[in-house]
């Protein structure tokens, strides 16, 4: 199930350190920050002219921070061709080991024109800037060679910086948190945008904050906010998007609005809740589908795999924690992952590794790269 929905249990504890936090944070930042109801916010600021500039310096309100190289996180040279027929994109079913449709066509197609002759693309994207995406997961995608697309937001957000860092003037020195995040966009990771607040309907989500409370006008001024935010963290256009909570399903207020254009006007792809492997010929780069890596093990993430390169697809595998179910940090939202751990809807960390062992070992065949490296190369080819 692709949604960030979490288990009352699980919301429960994040809701009261949130209030914490946002307290805290009041005390020591601009007032404005607390007391306005929705944040301010840059004019409408699409991808390109989010304070971001093709030479590497992104600047925020007049403030400038080298972002230094996403080496690994960039496309490949141009000349892709993808020519291999469909893989079977929708249906799938996200069940244990089952990857819908893929394989079920594509069988006998030319190879896509992946990086390195790859017949398969995966990208490995982890949900809302959790502790276990700096302390575990990096240093195991990098100790492989690979890299990783982080969605990254404010978890259960109620308009504090935990992931985030604050965009109000005058800016706040970056956390360890946050230099973490940055650090990791330096290491050619992907920092990608999952909204500030992440709206979510799931039971016990802050009053406020459910995607019935929003509409089109706060959804753009909150999605251009995470621009700048992100830009902080060395993000860099173009830029991708996780819808949270199945929003491209549900949509905001009571009439379920589709905010599908804003999200189109900002980002240059997008994550959905359908489940499947996606066709590189056919996928719309706006609504690429996804397999959730929750609860699997490592057997089952590799059939996803295998299943991926059978149908020549591109494989989006979704996670959200990964190691041991932790869902509080009691009194400390601060990045301490020797002594808190804010872990939920994990993956073991034995499947998670056997599944970077995998992927290492298929690398003839598979191009593991960050959404945005993948999109792109699709893109391109068209
Ligand atoms: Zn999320």
């Amino acid at each position: 199930m692709i949604s960030d929905i979490r288990p009352a249990h699980v919301e429960a504890v994040p809701r009261a350190l949130h209030r914490l936090c946002f307290a805290v944070y009041c005390a020591v930042s601009a007032t404005a920050a607390c007391s306005e109801s929705s944040p301010s916010s840059p004019p409408n600021a699409p991808v390109g002219q989010a304070g971001t500039s093709a030479g590497g310096t992104t600047s925020v309100g007049g403030s400038s921070q080298q972002s230094g190289s996403t080496s690994g996180g960039a496309a490949g040279g141009g000349g892709a061709s993808v020519t291999a027929g469909s893989a079977g994109a929708s249906g799938a079913s996200g069940s244990a080991g089952s990857a819908g449709s893929a394989g079920s066509s594509g069988a006998g197609g030319a190879p896509m024109g992946f990086e390195g002759g790859a017949v398969a693309a995966v990208s490995l994207t982890y949900d809302d800037g959790l502790d276990p995406h700096l302390a575990i997961v990096q240093p195991a995608l990098e100790a492989a060679g690979l890299r990783g697309t982080f969605f990254v937001s404010n978890f259960e957000g109620v308009e504090h910086d935990w992931a985030l860092p604050s965009v109000k003037m005058p800016l706040s020195p970056l956390s360890a948190r946050h230099q973490a995040w940055l650090a990791a966009a330096q290491e050619g990771h992907e920092v990608a945008g999952h909204t500030v607040n992440h709206p979510c309907d799931a039971a016990g989500k802050a009053p406020g904050f459910k995607l019935a409370d929003y509409d089109l006008t706060r959804m753009q001024n909150e999605l251009d906010e995470s621009l700048l935010r992100m830009a902080r963290l060395g993000a860099e256009a173009p830029l991708t998007f996780a819808y949270p909570c199945a929003s491209d399903k549900k949509g905001l207020g009571a009439a379920g609005t589709d905010y599908s254009p804003l999200v189109a006007e900002r980002f240059m792809a997008a994550r959905v809740s359908d489940s499947g492997i996606a066709d590189p010929v056919t996928v719309d780069l706006l609504h690429v589908p996804q397999l959730d890596a929750g609860g699997k093990t490592g057997d089952q993430l590799k059939k996803m795999v295998d299943d991926a390169i059978a149908a020549k697809g591109w494989l989006v595998l979704l996670f959200h924690g990964v190691g041991e179910e932790r869902a509080s940090c009691p009194g400390n939202l601060a990045y301490a992952p020797q002594t808190c751990m804010i872990n939920y809807l994990t993956t073991s960390q034995e499947a998670h590794a056997a599944l970077v062992q995998y992927l290492s070992e298929k690398k003839a065949q598979v191009w593991t790269a960050p959404f945005r490296a993948v999109a792109t190369r699709i893109d391109d080819a068209r």
